[in-house]
């Protein structure tokens, strides 16, 4: 039973969630901790002093403690990417310093940004499936982080397709190959080391097959049922923590039987069917078919959450708004009635043993430039320069007067003698 004090924090933190247009529903776990709740106590009030700490999530200004997972939506809306919701993608931070990327879906690069973390951090990334909306931002993350200074491979982990070019393999070497232009015209402009890209493909039928397993951290998949066979799901375990993906899936025996127990498992809940008919123009038979065949309705998701009782269900992959998140809800409600929160992006929680988790919203920096990296730069080889053809060149109006005048300033400014180019 709550306490009188958890139940007002509990009414109190509903009342300020609603007014915020928050997206959290929990039955009897309060929004806010008890423990946190204790530790903010307002101060005497005051016209000058500084408030209490808000129950927001500024990126960049907290410290991870050395037993604590926070995990941050990136994405979680639909292939449509929108301004309020990117396509799939969730960050895991460790207290022990490891990042893990799980999916990147079109638009998500600009939320891992907003982060305000280095790039050198953001080197590993598990893919569930190839559609667009779970790997579309791959490109972002692969170039910004060449620019951004990451001087390692990109790492990434995917499953095998039923034939070698459905597979995670083909896609990242074609995406290469696509991005040809793209890598031969920054050679000798700035250091490509980073372009080189680590490609870990795994069995997709692998059932609860350890695929990553380094310092203290062990990551899982088990098989997803989604559009074509290939689509899997992760498992990852640190710190005596579980953290549960589907990327997408139609409610299977995987996963009900390897998720257990998550401390935070993160399913997948599509639009519901009525929504996709009657906001969508979607014909009932196709809204049936792929709202709870192909994917895991929300009525759906709730029977898969009572199955494996996570300490918190989150959902994602549909429209979170103010006329389908009552719709939602409700269906989920008829088979669940744990802790939940309907994710809508930059909803961040903070996981840890022993804890309530803590659910909040992280407030954004429009004008986050990428943070300076950890790794000193090293200078672009202009003997890479691949260069222009002689009727390109022609074309050239070189100003050389203006532009011999911005090198003489920056040296000066600098302490540089970098020649202009003649
Ligand atoms: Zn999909
Ligand atoms: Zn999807």
């Amino acid at each position: 039973m709550m306490s009188r004090q958890r139940k007002s924090i509990g009414i109190i933190g509903i009342a300020i969630g609603l007014a915020a247009g928050l997206y959290l529903i929990t039955t009897e776990t309060p929004l806010v901790s008890t423990a946190y709740a204790e530790e903010t106590k307002s101060p005497a009030p005051s016209p000058i002093k500084a408030l209490a700490e808000r129950d927001v999530y500024y990126p960049g200004s907290e410290d991870l403690a050395a037993d604590e997972m926070r995990v941050i939506a990136c994405g979680t809306g639909m292939p449509n990417a929108r301004p309020k919701q990117a396509a799939a993608c969730w960050l895991v931070e460790l207290g022990n310093g490891d990042k893990f990327i799980f999916d990147i879906g079109t638009g998500s690069g600009e939320r891992l940004s907003a982060m305000k973390i280095p790039y050198d951090y953001l080197d590993k990334v598990f893919i569930g499936h190839l559609h667009a909306d779970h790997f579309g931002d791959l490109d972002a993350l692969w170039v910004g982080g060449v620019l951004a200074n990451r001087q390692r491979p990109l790492r990434v982990w995917g499953p095998s397709g039923s034939e070698e070019r459905l597979g995670t393999k083909h896609a990242v070497k074609h995406m290469e190959e696509m991005f040809a232009w793209d890598y031969a015209s920054r050679q000798g402009n700035v250091n490509t080391v980073g372009f080189k890209i680590e490609v870990n493909e795994f069995d997709y039928r692998a059932v609860n097959k350890v695929i990553y397993e380094e310092n203290g951290v062990t990551i899982r998949t088990i098989p997803a049922i989604h559009a074509l066979d290939g689509p899997v799901s992760f498992i990852l375990e640190w710190n005596d923590l579980k953290f549960a993906f589907s990327s997408d899936t139609f409610p299977n025996k995987w996963w009900m039987e390897h998720t257990k127990n998550a401390d935070i498992a993160i399913h997948e809940c599509f639009i519901a069917p009525n929504d996709l008919v009657k906001l969508q123009n979607w014909s009932v038979e196709d809204a049936l078919n792929v709202g709870t065949q192909v994917h895991t309705s929300p009525a759906q998701f709730g029977k898969v959450m009572s199955e494996i009782k996570p300490r918190m269900a989150v959902a994602y992959h549909f429209f979170n708004d103010f006329n389908t998140r009552e719709g939602v809800l409700t269906l989920i409600r008829k088979t669940y009635d744990g802790p939940l929160a309907l994710s809508v992006d930059y909803m961040v929680f903070n996981v840890k043993k022993g804890e309530d988790i803590r659910v909040r919203m992280a407030v954004i920096d429009e004008d986050i430039w990428g943070l300076p990296s950890i790794t000193e730069k090293k200078p672009a080889d202009p003997n890479e320069r691949v260069g222009f053809s002689d009727f390109i060149t022609s074309g050239r109006v070189p100003y050389p007067e203006i532009v011999e005048k911005v090198y003489e300033d920056t040296n000066k400014t600098f302490g540089t003698n970098v020649p202009a180019p003649k």
